[in-house]
Protein backbone atom coordinates (compact mmCIF):
# COMPACT_ATOMS: atom_id res chain seq x y z
CA UNK A 1 0.00 0.00 0.00
CA UNK A 2 2.62 2.11 1.21
CA UNK A 3 4.52 1.24 -2.33
CA UNK A 4 1.70 2.23 -4.59
CA UNK A 5 1.37 5.99 -2.50
CA UNK A 6 4.69 6.56 -2.75
CA UNK A 7 5.01 5.67 -6.11
CA UNK A 8 2.23 8.42 -7.36
CA UNK A 9 3.20 11.36 -4.78
CA UNK A 10 5.00 12.94 -6.96
CA UNK A 11 2.14 12.62 -9.74
CA UNK A 12 -0.57 14.31 -7.41
CA UNK A 13 2.83 16.83 -6.27
CA UNK A 14 3.12 18.04 -9.38
CA UNK A 15 -0.91 18.77 -9.49
CA UNK A 16 -0.69 20.24 -6.15
CA UNK A 17 -3.36 17.46 -4.33
CA UNK A 18 -2.62 16.64 -0.78
CA UNK A 19 -2.33 12.35 -1.08
CA UNK A 20 -2.47 11.20 2.27
CA UNK A 21 -2.16 7.62 3.97
CA UNK A 22 -3.63 5.89 6.55
CA UNK A 23 -2.56 2.34 7.71
CA UNK A 24 -4.60 1.59 10.90
CA UNK A 25 -1.87 0.18 13.33
CA UNK A 26 -3.55 -3.13 13.70
CA UNK A 27 -3.23 -3.88 9.95
CA UNK A 28 0.58 -3.76 10.05
CA UNK A 29 2.45 -6.87 9.68
CA UNK A 30 -0.58 -8.72 11.17
CA UNK A 31 -2.26 -9.22 7.40
CA UNK A 32 -0.97 -10.74 4.42
CA UNK A 33 -2.22 -10.98 0.92
CA UNK A 34 -1.50 -10.94 -2.89
CA UNK A 35 0.84 -8.01 -2.71
CA UNK A 36 1.18 -7.57 -6.61
CA UNK A 37 -2.85 -7.50 -7.15
CA UNK A 38 -3.34 -5.32 -4.43
CA UNK A 39 -0.68 -2.51 -5.44
CA UNK A 40 -2.13 -2.86 -9.31
CA UNK A 41 -5.65 -2.18 -8.08
CA UNK A 42 -4.82 0.24 -5.76
CA UNK A 43 -2.03 2.19 -8.38
CA UNK A 44 -5.36 1.65 -10.77
CA UNK A 45 -7.42 3.63 -8.07
CA UNK A 46 -5.30 6.27 -6.87
CA UNK A 47 -4.04 7.08 -10.27
CA UNK A 48 -8.04 7.96 -11.47
CA UNK A 49 -8.41 9.95 -8.30
CA UNK A 50 -5.17 12.09 -9.65
CA UNK A 51 -6.42 12.14 -13.22
CA UNK A 52 -10.25 12.80 -12.08
CA UNK A 53 -9.52 15.40 -9.28
CA UNK A 54 -8.73 19.26 -10.53
CA UNK A 55 -8.19 20.36 -7.28
CA UNK A 56 -8.36 19.13 -3.46
CA UNK A 57 -7.02 15.83 -1.47
CA UNK A 58 -7.07 12.08 -2.06
CA UNK A 59 -7.62 10.16 1.08
CA UNK A 60 -5.64 6.88 1.04
CA UNK A 61 -7.16 4.32 3.94
CA UNK A 62 -6.49 0.73 4.73
CA UNK A 63 -8.68 -0.51 7.88
CA UNK A 64 -9.36 -3.46 10.04
CA UNK A 65 -12.96 -4.07 9.38
CA UNK A 66 -13.35 -7.58 11.12
CA UNK A 67 -11.95 -11.10 12.02
CA UNK A 68 -13.71 -14.12 10.88
CA UNK A 69 -12.08 -17.42 11.52
CA UNK A 70 -8.57 -17.56 10.25
CA UNK A 71 -9.45 -14.48 8.17
CA UNK A 72 -9.41 -10.58 8.66
CA UNK A 73 -11.48 -8.33 6.22
CA UNK A 74 -9.92 -4.87 5.39
CA UNK A 75 -11.16 -1.93 3.80
CA UNK A 76 -9.35 -0.58 0.88
CA UNK A 77 -10.69 3.33 0.15
CA UNK A 78 -9.74 5.75 -2.47
CA UNK A 79 -11.52 8.88 -1.58
CA UNK A 80 -10.77 12.09 -3.83
CA UNK A 81 -12.40 15.57 -4.15
CA UNK A 82 -12.92 15.51 -7.57
CA UNK A 83 -15.32 15.85 -10.31
CA UNK A 84 -17.54 12.54 -9.54
CA UNK A 85 -19.68 10.28 -11.01
CA UNK A 86 -23.06 10.95 -12.60
CA UNK A 87 -25.73 8.27 -10.47
CA UNK A 88 -26.79 6.36 -13.57
CA UNK A 89 -23.09 6.08 -15.14
CA UNK A 90 -22.01 3.89 -11.43
CA UNK A 91 -23.12 0.80 -12.19
CA UNK A 92 -21.41 0.59 -15.47
CA UNK A 93 -18.24 1.95 -14.58
CA UNK A 94 -17.00 -1.04 -13.75
CA UNK A 95 -17.56 -2.63 -17.37
CA UNK A 96 -14.92 -2.82 -19.61
CA UNK A 97 -14.36 0.51 -21.79
CA UNK A 98 -17.19 2.48 -20.26
CA UNK A 99 -16.56 5.79 -19.53
CA UNK A 100 -18.12 8.30 -17.29
CA UNK A 101 -19.03 10.56 -20.17
CA UNK A 102 -17.74 10.41 -23.95
CA UNK A 103 -15.73 13.74 -23.43
CA UNK A 104 -14.29 12.05 -20.93
CA UNK A 105 -11.84 10.77 -23.07
CA UNK A 106 -10.71 13.21 -24.84
CA UNK A 107 -10.37 15.21 -21.95
CA UNK A 108 -8.47 13.00 -19.80
CA UNK A 109 -7.19 9.79 -22.00
CA UNK A 110 -7.85 6.46 -21.03
CA UNK A 111 -9.01 3.61 -22.48
CA UNK A 112 -12.15 2.53 -19.51
CA UNK A 113 -10.11 -0.55 -18.54
CA UNK A 114 -8.64 -0.15 -15.18
CA UNK A 115 -11.71 -0.60 -13.51
CA UNK A 116 -13.06 -3.68 -14.97
CA UNK A 117 -9.55 -5.19 -14.14
CA UNK A 118 -9.80 -3.94 -11.08
CA UNK A 119 -13.32 -5.54 -10.29
CA UNK A 120 -12.12 -8.96 -11.59
CA UNK A 121 -8.65 -8.53 -9.42
CA UNK A 122 -10.59 -7.94 -6.47
CA UNK A 123 -13.08 -10.78 -7.27
CA UNK A 124 -10.28 -13.13 -7.97
CA UNK A 125 -8.68 -12.56 -4.14
CA UNK A 126 -12.40 -12.96 -2.91
CA UNK A 127 -13.51 -9.69 -2.40
CA UNK A 128 -15.96 -6.71 -3.26
CA UNK A 129 -15.37 -3.29 -4.93
CA UNK A 130 -17.75 -0.36 -4.52
CA UNK A 131 -18.19 3.53 -5.03
CA UNK A 132 -20.04 6.19 -3.66
CA UNK A 133 -19.90 9.64 -5.28
CA UNK A 134 -21.28 12.61 -6.17
CA UNK A 135 -21.22 14.37 -9.43
CA UNK A 136 -18.99 17.76 -8.49
CA UNK A 137 -18.28 17.01 -5.26
CA UNK A 138 -15.96 13.76 -5.08
CA UNK A 139 -15.63 9.91 -5.35
CA UNK A 140 -14.95 6.99 -3.16
CA UNK A 141 -13.84 3.68 -3.55
CA UNK A 142 -13.55 1.01 -1.29
CA UNK A 143 -12.54 -2.56 -1.60
CA UNK A 144 -13.22 -4.96 1.19
CA UNK A 145 -10.81 -7.84 0.98
CA UNK A 146 -10.32 -10.97 2.86
CA UNK A 147 -6.64 -11.24 3.72
CA UNK A 148 -5.01 -14.07 5.85
CA UNK A 149 -3.41 -13.52 9.50
CA UNK A 150 0.21 -13.41 8.91
CA UNK A 151 1.99 -16.20 11.31
CA UNK A 152 5.92 -16.77 12.11
CA UNK A 153 5.73 -19.29 9.17
CA UNK A 154 4.05 -16.73 6.73
CA UNK A 155 6.38 -16.53 3.17
CA UNK A 156 7.93 -12.81 3.25
CA UNK A 157 6.42 -12.28 -0.42
CA UNK A 158 2.88 -12.45 0.96
CA UNK A 159 4.11 -9.87 3.39
CA UNK A 160 4.58 -7.84 0.24
CA UNK A 161 8.80 -7.46 2.02
CA UNK A 162 9.46 -9.79 -1.23
CA UNK A 163 12.46 -7.37 -2.50
CA UNK A 164 13.83 -7.54 1.27
CA UNK A 165 14.78 -11.45 -0.05
CA UNK A 166 18.53 -10.73 -0.74
CA UNK A 167 18.89 -8.31 2.95
CA UNK A 168 17.18 -10.91 4.68
CA UNK A 169 19.55 -13.56 3.27
CA UNK A 170 22.36 -11.97 4.38
CA UNK A 171 20.65 -11.32 7.61
CA UNK A 172 19.72 -15.01 8.23
CA UNK A 173 23.22 -15.94 7.40
CA UNK A 174 24.86 -13.36 9.83
CA UNK A 175 22.48 -14.93 12.57
CA UNK A 176 23.60 -18.45 11.51
CA UNK A 177 27.36 -17.27 12.39
CA UNK A 178 26.19 -15.96 15.56
CA UNK A 179 24.63 -18.65 16.81
CA UNK A 180 27.51 -21.34 16.07
CA UNK A 181 30.14 -18.57 17.61
CA UNK A 182 27.59 -18.41 21.11
CA UNK A 183 27.51 -22.75 20.61
CA UNK A 184 31.68 -22.79 20.42
CA UNK A 185 31.49 -19.89 23.53
CA UNK A 186 29.22 -22.21 25.16
CA UNK A 187 31.25 -25.11 25.07
CA UNK A 188 34.36 -23.41 25.75
CA UNK A 189 33.21 -22.26 28.90
CA UNK A 190 31.67 -25.71 29.79
CA UNK A 191 34.75 -27.06 29.02
CA UNK A 192 36.29 -24.23 31.54
CA UNK A 193 33.77 -25.21 34.18
CA UNK A 194 34.67 -28.53 33.91
CA UNK A 195 38.04 -27.95 34.41
CA UNK A 196 37.65 -25.76 37.23
CA UNK A 197 35.52 -27.75 39.24
CA UNK A 198 37.79 -30.80 38.87
CA UNK A 199 40.75 -28.77 39.99
CA UNK A 200 38.33 -27.75 43.48
CA UNK A 201 37.70 -31.20 43.47
CA UNK A 202 41.39 -32.36 43.44
CA UNK A 203 42.09 -29.68 46.22
CA UNK A 204 39.66 -30.60 48.40
CA UNK A 205 40.10 -33.83 47.93
CA UNK A 206 44.02 -32.94 48.84
CA UNK A 207 43.01 -30.92 51.29
CA UNK A 208 40.90 -33.90 53.18
CA UNK A 209 44.30 -35.92 53.14
CA UNK A 210 46.06 -33.51 55.46
P1 LIG B 1 -9.99 5.07 -17.80
O1 LIG B 1 -9.60 5.88 -16.60
O2 LIG B 1 -8.81 4.47 -18.48
O3 LIG B 1 -10.91 5.76 -18.72
P2 LIG B 1 -11.27 3.33 -15.90
O4 LIG B 1 -11.94 2.00 -16.10
O5 LIG B 1 -10.15 3.37 -14.93
O6 LIG B 1 -10.79 3.80 -17.31
O7 LIG B 1 -12.35 4.37 -15.49
C1 LIG B 1 -13.56 4.42 -16.19
C2 LIG B 1 -14.20 5.75 -16.04
O8 LIG B 1 -14.67 5.92 -14.71
C3 LIG B 1 -13.29 6.94 -16.29
O9 LIG B 1 -13.17 7.22 -17.67
C4 LIG B 1 -14.02 8.04 -15.55
O10 LIG B 1 -15.09 8.53 -16.34
C5 LIG B 1 -14.63 7.28 -14.36
N1 LIG B 1 -13.82 7.41 -13.14
C6 LIG B 1 -12.98 6.48 -12.62
N2 LIG B 1 -12.43 6.91 -11.49
C7 LIG B 1 -12.93 8.14 -11.25
C8 LIG B 1 -12.74 9.12 -10.21
N3 LIG B 1 -11.93 8.90 -9.18
N4 LIG B 1 -13.44 10.25 -10.30
C9 LIG B 1 -14.28 10.47 -11.35
N5 LIG B 1 -14.49 9.61 -12.35
C10 LIG B 1 -13.83 8.45 -12.31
Amino acid sequence: VEDAVELLADEAQRKKIDLNLLVEPAVIGTVCGDAGRLRQVLTNLINNAIKFTPQGTIDVALRLEREEGEQVWVSLSVADTGIGIETDKQRSIFDAFVQADSSTSRRYGGSGLGLSICARLVQLMGGTIELDSAPGQGTRFVVHLPLGVATEGTPITQLGLGDMEPQLDSARAALRMRHAALTQQRTHRFEALRVTRHQQQQRIGMAGTH
